[in-house]
């Protein structure tokens, strides 16, 4: 018939869609046979118009494979081509408009190939010589063979054809072998393939004859031409759900819930979202939501088309709106995508609450598993939020779920402070605070577990978006103080008794951190020393080891403070104790440190109207001398302590009861402690 050049720009461009698309080459297989549904499909329409009125015949799509040859066919009974069209449509159309998709997008190639298919085109990625025969539908068409061996040089002549169609025979090159053998094209097939709306057959359904398989005559139809998500939904029971789910990922667990998607209008999507069970943020990536155009598999990497919390979910959508020939950080700016992301969280938060309100117990007992995947949501999607306030529950320690709303009820009357705000108590670790969830039981108080990865973002969160609330981790201070309720009566203890105290019990508190000493009455009961972490830098020392630019936190030392309780006997025995042992020394360092001070006081009243410049010399040196004294005052009354300390097991023992308490003591620490609790029981 007619011979010709193919009507690109670059000279050959073949070794250029070579080199670019390399990491995406299996695609080919996508497009061909996305190819032949597409005119199969056309064939049924042309039909059912009246147009055609022969018969349509067995319609399957079917690949074959010849591994000696190193060849793979691509057989359609579609609307096939006329040889006009063939010159249309594949000289001019197809080869052109792969050529400028090349040079528009030379650059970002790789990134989007998956998602675009370059259509007929992409067959030259593997082969050294592709040919369609093809034979039209239209009354008296002839057959076609076209063939191109890779340069822009092609062939057309008319040929003898029996079956309406189109028969694509690609001869592979010798680099991509791997696409002529059986267990390959199955693997694609499946990847690409697997809902197709027209049947595709590979192979033949084998048969377990004598002891093996045997082919048998029949095609193995590989798809499943009409998927679940392309269903009514009220003509699907739950078992085809699961079953649909356990199709898709074979070795997981029963998802929790599934929501079917079905919308026409402003834009077409069906799909299956499933939620799977989610204990951590590592366990997700493996099964990704499966993005289909009309039942054809484009990608499973969704980040950019749904919201990244949506992106835990399993599952497939499908939706002919969403652009595929853009970048992949053009997608979220693109209108459609964005209204398409809406629509999918607003019904994955319908669906959520929808079975919170009628499954209540269900619900609680799947919670544990939902609630990385709904705080997530809730932390970085603000409507989200506003909707999953409503049925997003609130765990206690004692594994009672309540939702915000009857939890704010429940602890209002005995956990508002003075200034009235509602304190929400936390744990993070049930065992490890477990004396300070005690103390605060007792008092008549509710704890909340938030112990998942996610939690100390979480906690700001609700803070932040929940009225009048104040969330404090059980063992940030002492319960009295967690929940103020009115001034507490401080013990009867001068300055520099405190200052005394604190030398003392700093000195057997490990190396290493900042400690705040106080003294407090907490109780006759309560234990002598609590060693509390504020909730302030414990929260942000957190949130910047989760990484939030919060670095100055994460390296300052840890800081805590150690509160003495003075009505605890124990500490009542110390201070008996210190008063017996050093009183002398005490007394004296009190005696000239007084004395010093007064002086100190007198020099600043005489120059309290002077500017600094005016103030005399001699009294500026005066003053100076004074502080170094006061100073070396503190050291000797420091050195008094800390001998004292190292002679009183008492003070020693109850430090590292208070350190066990809070699992703080360990190693060396941990083992004298054990020594020393043996020696005091014999
Ligand atoms: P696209 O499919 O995106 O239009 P292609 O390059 O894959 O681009 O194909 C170009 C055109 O060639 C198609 O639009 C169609 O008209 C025609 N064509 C391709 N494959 C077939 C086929 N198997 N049967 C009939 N026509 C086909």
């Amino acid at each position: 018939m007619a011979n010709g050049k193919i009507g690109v720009t670059t000279e050959n461009i073949f070794p250029v869609i070579k080199k670019f698309l390399y990491s995406d080459h299996e695609i080919f297989l996508r497009e061909l046979v996305a190819n032949a549904v597409d005119a199969t499909q056309k064939m049924k329409a042309v039909s059912g118009m009246g147009e055609f009125t022969g018969e349509l015949g067995d319609l399957t799509v079917k690949v074959a494979v010849n591994e000696a040859d190193g060849t793979l066919t691509i057989t359609d009974r579609g609307i096939g081509m006329t040889a006009e069209e063939v010159d249309k449509y594949i000289n001019q159309i197809a080869f052109s408009s792969a050529g400028e998709f090349l040079e528009k997008y030379k650059d970002q190639l790789n990134s989007i190939i998956g998602h675009f298919g370059l259509g007929f085109y992409s067959s030259f990625m593997v082969s050294k010589k592709v040919e369609i025969r093809t034979l039209s539908w239209k009354d008296g068409a002839k057959g076609v063979l076209w063939s191109c061996d890779g340069s822009p040089e092609y062939s057309m002549e008319e040929i003898e054809k029996q079956d309406r169609g189109t028969e694509i025979t690609l001869y592979l090159d010798d680099d991509s072998k791997e696409f002529a053998s059986k267990a390959k094209i199955n693997e694609l097939l499946n990847k690409y393939c697997k809902f197709m709306p027209v049947p595709v057959a590979f192979g033949k359904v084998e048969e377990w004859k004598d002891g093996k398989y045997v082919e048998t005559e029949q095609d193995k139809i590989i798809n499943d031409t009409a998927p679940l998500w392309a269903k009514t939904p009220s003509e699907i029971t739950e078992e085809e759900y699961l079953n649909f789910y356990h199709k898709l990922y074979p070795m997981q667990d029963d998802p929790l819930f599934y929501i079917h998607l079905n919308v026409d209008y402003p834009f077409n999507l069906t799909g299956i979202l499933y939620f799977p069970k989610i204990k951590e943020r590592m366990e997700i990536t493996r099964n990704k939501i499966q993005l289909f155009c009309n039942q054809m598999f484009v990608t499973d990497s969704v980040e950019n088309i749904v919201p990244d919390f949506l992106t835990l979910l399993h599952g497939v959508i499908d939706s002919p709106d969403i652009p595929l020939n853009v970048s992949r950080s053009y997608l979220q700016e693109d209108a459609n995508v964005k209204k398409i992301s809406t629509y999918i969280t607003k019904k994955v938060a319908d669906r959520l609450e929808e079975i919170s309100r009628n499954d209540k117990e269900s619900f609680e007992a799947k919670w544990d598993n939902l609630k990385l995947f709904i705080e997530y949501g809730m932390l970085s999607d603000e409507k989200f939020f506003e909707k999953a306030r409503k049925f997003a529950l609130l765990k206690t320690d004692d594994g009672k779920y309540f939702n915000y709303e009857d939890y704010r009820k429940l602890i209002e009357p005995e956990q508002t402070d003075k200034e009235n705000k509602v304190v929400y108590l936390y744990t993070t670790d049930p065992v490890a605070q477990y004396s300070y969830i005690e103390d605060a039981k007792n008092r008549g108080y509710q704890v909340l577990v938030f112990d998942s990865q996610l939690d100390a973002h979480f906690v700001n969160l609700l803070e932040s978006k929940l009225e009048n609330a104040k969330f404090v981790r059980v063992d940030s201070d002492s319960i009295d103080n967690l929940i103020r309720k009115e001034e507490k009566e401080k013990p009867q203890l001068k300055a520099n008794e405190v200052k005394e105290l604190s030398y003392i019990f700093e000195s057997v508190l490990p190396e290493g951190a900042n400690y705040n000493v106080q003294v407090e009455n907490l109780g006759v009961t309560s234990a002598p020393i609590l060693i509390t972490q504020s909730e302030f830098m414990r929260r942000y020392r957190e949130m910047s080891a989760l990484g939030g630019g919060l670095n100055f936190y994460g390296e300052m030392p840890e800081s805590y403070n150690v509160v003495l309780n003075c009505e605890n006997p124990l500490i009542k025995k110390i201070v008996d104790a210190k008063e017996a042992q050093t009183k002398s020394i005490t007394d004296e360092i009190t005696a000239k440190k007084t004395a010093l001070q007064s002086s100190l006081e007198e020099l600043d009243a005489k120059n309290k109207d002077k500017k600094y410049d005016e103030i005399p010399v001699a009294d500026k040196d005066e003053k100076e001398r004074l502080n170094k004294e006061i100073d070396a005052l503190d050291n000797q009354c420091k050195d008094a302590m800390t001998k004292f300390a190292g002679n009183n097991t008492l003070v020693k023992q109850i430090t590292d009861l208070a350190l066990l308490s809070n699992n703080m003591l360990k190693g060396k620490e941990l083992h004298s402690f054990i020594k020393r609790s043996l020696e005091i029981l014999k």
